[in-house]
């Protein structure tokens, strides 16, 4: 920790990158370290390849997060990559970070590959906003409102509102310091959870009518085609949470979520896509929630992706019949 404390006071130029399509931790660990630095007065750039998500626009210096290409990686003399259990979680300016001269990695993901120069790496943290927090008092960087905020968040998304089994003592201690600096349990809560919107309903209505059991009762699967974003007018952000039905159903030990990802097959004007047939494979990204017995960050791993013991993903390239039928083959051996 002190290494990189050091590491972090000797930088000029940080530019600061969590993963891309980003959850409340990635959004949360990324503004608190980044607002912490700021109060320091380093120069810093914040990096997220993605929309944030509306739920969390809220957070105080949302706005600060740019998404645009990293123009000039020269720039920089100190990359800090958050909540990335690989550089390649980063997205496609993963090959622009890997220029600037020092990378410190930043993450609590059991599958993390240390890529960095320097690797503060703790899987028995409840999310990386708890890493940064413990590196912000290190640092004796003062807490403000703002960077508790984030902080919160960060952790009260990551921990399933203290509900996975990633919660540990820090989670609460820690939040419970981060409403003594004024964070109002309340107002982050009606962000982070607020009411659905008509279109979210309606995805969550198609997701819930594509769920599939495999015939142990062990495995359920829900599916959402790029077709049913178009016609509900929403976006992959929106099925935050949806994955909690699917693995909350009685016996079931591992829930997917199957999401057709924006094809590199372009469409045509009626919307189908040429050589859309049965074989035609296109990208997929494939979530997964385990019961709590099952490592579905260990079956994540082993298709390319990575994640968590209890939540994990990975990306794949194929089609939805072979992705099924890999998914219910994997459920015979649960
Ligand atoms: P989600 O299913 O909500 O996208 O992600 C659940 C967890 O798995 C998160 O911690 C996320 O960072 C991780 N994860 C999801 N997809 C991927 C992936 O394609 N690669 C890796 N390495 N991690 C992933
Ligand atoms: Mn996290």
């Amino acid at each position: 920790m002190e290494r990189i404390a050091q590491q972090i006071k000797a930088g000029r130029k940080i530019l600061l990158a969590s993963h891309m399509d980003p959850d409340g931790d990635s959004v949360g660990s990324l503004l608190a370290l980044g607002l912490a630095l700021e109060s320091g007065c380093k120069k810093i750039t914040l990096f997220n390849e993605s929309t944030i998500p509306a739920v969390y626009r809220f957070l105080p210096g949302v706005e600060r997060i740019t998404s645009g290409p990293i123009d000039d990686s020269a720039k920089f003399d100190l990359a800090i990559l958050l909540d990335c259990s690989s550089l390649e979680r980063a997205g496609s300016a993963a090959l622009d970070i890997r220029q600037i001269p020092f990378m410190i990695n930043i993450d609590h993901h059991a599958t993390n590959t240390r890529f960095g120069d320097e690797n503060l790496v703790v899987p028995e943290a409840c999310a990386s906003s708890e890493i940064v927090y413990t590196l912000i008092k290190h640092m004796n960087i003062p807490m403000t409102r703002e960077i508790a905020t984030s902080i919160y968040t960060g952790i009260l998304s990551d921990t399933g509102s203290f509900r996975f089994s990633n919660t540990n003592e820090n989670a609460f201690s820690i939040c419970r310091e981060m409403v003594s600096c004024g964070v109002d349990p309340s107002f982050v809560a009606q962000h982070v959870y607020g009411p659905f919107s008509l279109d979210r309903l309606k995805l969550l209505n198609h997701a819930l009518d594509s769920l599939e059991i495999s015939g142990n009762g062990k495995l359920s699967l829900m599916t959402l085609s790029r077709n049913v974003f178009k016609k509900t007018n929403t976006r992959p952000e929106d099925t935050d949470g949806f994955l909690n039905y699917a693995r909350n159903i009685k016996d079931i030990k591992v829930a997917a979520l199957i999401q057709e990802q924006e094809s590199p097959i372009p469409e045509q004007s009626n919307g189908t896509r040429n050589g859309s047939g049965p074989g035609c494979e296109r990208p997929f990204h494939v979530s997964l929630r385990s019961n709590g017995w099952v490592d579905v960050g260990a079956i994540a791993l082993s298709f390319g992706g990575g994640g968590h013991s209890s939540a994990a993903g990975f990306t794949i390239t194929s089609n939805l019949k072979e992705i099924k039928s890999i998914l219910f083959k994997l459920s015979e051996n649960l």
